[in-house]
C-alpha cells in the first residue's frame, strides 16, 4: 500500500494566507507576547519560529527574554502587567519552565482571554465541558490536518498515546466530543498500558506523542491505518552536516507501506501548531475587540 504523507506545511500555508488576508482588513493587528525563561535551545527554536509566524501573518509580537533564576513574582508580575496591555491579544509561557518556577501558578496567571494556547484550567474546563474558548493548539492542529485531507474521526477507533495537559490529554478530549472531527471512539495509551501494540493495532488512527523517538513501528499500526507523528526529537546522525536529525515518535520507515497516511518529522503536526497558535491569537483578539466570529 502506497502510504499518503500528510504535509503540514501546506495546510499550514492555507491557514497564513486566510488570517493575512483577514488581518489587513482588521481594525488593528493582533498582538502576541511570549516568554521564554531559560535558555533551552529547543524551547528558543519554536520560539523563533512563532515569531516568523508573526511577521508572515503581519502581527505585532513581542519575545521576553528571561534568565532561568527568574523569580517565579517576577514572571507573575510580567504576565499582569501583558494581561493589562491593550496591544496584546496573546499570552504564551513558553513551556517546560526551568525547575523552580510552578508551571501551574504561572499558567494560572494567564488572563483566560489571552490564553491563546488553551492550557489555563478555565479553558481546560471549557474543553471538557465541550464549549471549548482556545483550543490547545497541536491537537487542534492535527483535526484541521485531517479535515484537510479528508479524514474523517467520527466512528472510528482512535489510539492516542501519551496523556500530557499539551497534547495527548487534550487530544483525547477533542476526538470523543459530538460533531464534526469528533465522534470517534477515543483510546488514551501511556506509560503504564498494558500491550500497548495490541491497543493501536485495532485502531483506524494513531496519534504518537510520547516523545520516544521511532518507539512505534509496524507491529503497532493496522494496515490502512493513518499514523499522526506529534514527536519532534533529535537523534545523533554523524551522516548529517550537523551531526544530529529531528524523527518521530514513529518508526516512518517501518510504517511506509503498511499505513494509508503519516505525517512527516519534520513538516507535519509541527507547522500546524504555529498555524493554530496564530489563528487563536486572531480569535483572541476579534472577541476583545467585539469583532464577529470571536470567541
Ligand atoms: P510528555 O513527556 O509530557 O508526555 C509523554 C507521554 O507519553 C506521557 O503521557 C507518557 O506516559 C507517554 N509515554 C512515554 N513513554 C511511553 C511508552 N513507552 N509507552 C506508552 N506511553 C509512553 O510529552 P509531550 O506530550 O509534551 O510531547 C510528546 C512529544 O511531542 C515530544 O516529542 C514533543 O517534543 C512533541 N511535541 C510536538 C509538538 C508539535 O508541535 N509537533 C508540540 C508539543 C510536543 P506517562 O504519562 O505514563 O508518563
Amino acid at each position: 500500500m502506497e502510504t499518503r504523507l500528510l504535509k503540514g506545511i501546506a495546510v499550514r500555508d492555507i491557514v497564513f494566507a486566510d488570517l493575512k488576508e483577514k488581518v489587513a482588513a482588521a481594525p488593528r493587528r493582533p498582538g502576541l507576547a511570549v516568554l521564554l525563561v531559560g535558555d533551552d535551545p529547543a524551547s528558543a527554536v519554536y520560539v523563533r519560529h512563532k515569531g516568523k509566524g508573526c511577521d508572515t501573518v503581519g502581527y505585532h509580537h513581542v519575545t521576553h527574554e528571561l534568565p532561568a533564576d527568574t523569580p517565579q513574582f517576577r514572571v507573575i508580575e510580567l504576565i499582569e502587567t501583558l494581561n493589562a496591555d491593550d496591544a496584546i491579544d496573546g499570552i504564551l509561557v513558553q513551556l517546560p519552565l526551568p525547575a523552580g518556577l510552578d508551571e501551574e501558578a504561572v499558567l494560572l496567571a494567564v488572563d483566560p482571554h489571552k490564553d491563546v494556547d488553551g492550557f489555563h484550567p478555565e479553558n481546560l474546563g471549557r474543553l471538557v465541558a465541550g464549549h471549548p474558548r482556545f483550543v490547545p493548539c497541536t491537537p487542534k492542529g492535527i483535526l484541521r490536518m485531517l479535515a484537510h485531507y479528508d479524514l474523517p474521526t467520527a466512528g472510528r477507533n482512535v489510539a492516542v498515546v501519551g496523556r500530557s495537559v499539551i497534547v495527548g490529554r487534550p487530544m483525547a478530549l477533542l476526538l470523543s466530543l459530538k460533531g464534526a472531527m469528533g465522534d470517534a471512539t477515543v483510546t488514551l495509551c501511556h506509560s503504564r498500558t498494558r500491550d500497548l501494540a495490541g491497543t493501536t493495532s485495532r485502531a483506524d488512527i494513531v496519534i504518537a506523542a510520547m516523545g520516544v523517538p521511532r518507539f512505534l513501528g509496524a507491529e503497532h499500526i493496522a494496515a490502512g491505518a493513518v499514523v499522526v507523528d506529534v514527536g519532534i526529537n533529535r537523534i545523533a546522525d554523524p551522516t548529517h552536516p550537523k551531526g544530529t536529525r529531528l524523527v518521530g515518535d514513529v518508526d516512518a520507515a517501518a510504517v511506509k507501506g503498511r499505513a494509508a497516511a503519516l505525517t512527516p518529522v519534520p513538516g507535519g503536526v509541527g507547522p500546524m501548531t504555529i498555524a493554530m497558535l496564530l489563528e487563536n491569537t486572531w480569535e483572541a483578539m476579534v472577541a476583545r475587540e467585539g469583532l464577529d466570529g470571536g470567541v
